[in-house]
């Protein structure tokens, strides 16, 4: 009697832990072996609901709604949402249950904007709509206190995905001297090395203009903050990018898997690595985390032969320069290269947990010579297996870098 009574009990409590949440099965894109996006079907778990993408950890709105985007919504409308959902929650995963995040374990929900045009503001939230409409890129912001005299409300980390936009490539200066499309401009510009112009060019392809020389590398990098994650997407893109090889770049990032792990990294690190600006060492650490969440072997072989730190298809290889120090966001490629290149060093099973630590150490505006390299070493005294040796292994690899 009384352990019947103690089963109704507990049955009553999962029953109610059942009601609070909920799994559906949508279609996403998803990445297949060969690192093609498609698009198939998957479940997506922690919902608070079996009506909107509302879940436990993330909130998937449309624009600046507070709403959550309903499941009856258009299909194309629901494609990005389910993506979004799914892709967040495997990243918010891996930092929780592979890494042992406490600081993302304890996030609080988390409100995820689609097809957001508005450049972001620190007092107002949104700028006003006319101001400067983004396309084609992605961008995690800072949590805001609000502004009591104009009605805006706090506001905590959000994630913005903006509207895909059509560009005509026949408008990018180096296109002529490939064979027009993006994805050979895009590799012809890494192979060679300049880094400038390369900034350029990928500022170009975002915003499809340039305003007077005026560049905002901010607004750029945080698409994806190294060329090669962007060169990966654009050379297995037929989903999210699929005019690019008709010579039309266009970008819906909240399609991009690697794009959505690159802007839940940038969230996952905030406690320390804040969301003010993008800097080499913020964009780096982030894509170097995309990479792992992926978990992708061939997007490992597209790093190791193409990081132009130490990639084999590369013709002239980086080593360091004291001017990677300016605040100059096409290093974050270098800075990518050396923490994978370290993470080898250190070894598979260690990696995450020395990068993710070695992250503790750094701030936005950390250099890269003396604060990430004495990081390096920290992080070893902690994590590696023989500090005393690993520690050599690492200084012989700085000085091969000219550090
Ligand atoms: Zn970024």
């Amino acid at each position: 009697m009384t352990f019947k009574f103690f089963s109704l009990v507990l049955l009553s409590i999962l029953n109610i832990q059942n009601v609070n949440s909920f799994e559906v099965r949508k279609n996403a894109v998803i990445r297949d072996d060969k690192f093609n996006a498609i698009i198939k079907e998957v479940t997506l778990t922690d919902l608070l609901n079996n009506k909107c993408y509302e879940g436990k950890y993330f909130k998937i709105v449309l624009g600046k709604s507070e709403k959550a985007i309903s499941f009856d919504s258009p299909d194309s409308l629901q494609l990005k949402a389910a993506t979004t959902y799914y892709h967040l929650n495997k990243a918010r995963n891996y930092f929780d249950k592979v890494v042992l995040s406490n600081y993302v374990h304890s996030l609080p929900q988390i409100t995820i904007r689609l097809d957001l045009s508005n450049v972001f503001n620190e007092v107002g939230h949104f700028a006003n709509d006319n101001l400067d409409p983004q396309f084609n890129n992605a961008l995690t912001v800072p949590a805001g206190v609000g502004y009591e005299p104009k009605k805006i409300e706090p506001w905590g980390i959000e994630i913005w995905f903006r509207q895909s936009k059509e560009i005509d490539i026949r408008s990018f200066p180096y296109s002529q001297r490939s064979d027009g499309s993006v994805k050979a401009a895009l590799h012809d510009f890494r192979n060679q090395n300049h880094l400038n112009t390369l900034q350029n060019f990928i500022n170009l392809i975002l915003q499809g203009e340039v305003n007077g020389g005026y560049f905002d590398i901010n607004g750029l990098m945080r698409l994806a903050g190294t060329s090669i994650i962007l060169e990966a997407i654009y050379q297995s893109s037929n989903v999210a990018a699929d005019f690019f090889s008709q010579k039309i770049y266009r970008l819906d990032s909240a399609l991009v898997p690697e794009i959505i792990y690159h802007e839940f990294s940038h969230v996952a690190l905030s406690e320390h690595l804040e969301l003010s600006h993008s800097s080499p060492v913020n964009e780096g650490v982030a894509d170097f985390f995309a990479s792992q969440i992926a978990n992708s072997k061939s997007l490992a072989t597209k790093i190791k032969d193409y990081n132009l730190f130490s990639g084999k298809e590369v013709r002239k290889k980086q080593q360091y320069r004291i001017d990677f120090e300016q605040n100059n966001n096409a290093n974050s490629d270098f800075v990518f290269g050396l923490l994978w290149n370290v993470g080898q060093l250190i070894g598979k099973e260690r990696e995450s947990k020395f990068i993710f630590d070695l992250s503790s150490k750094l701030s936005t505006n950390s250099s890269i010579k003396e604060d990430l390299l004495s990081a390096m070493i920290d992080t070893c005294n902690e994590d590696c297996k023989n500090p005393f040796s690993d520690k050599i292994v690492l200084y012989r690899f700085f000085d091969s870098k000219n550090f």
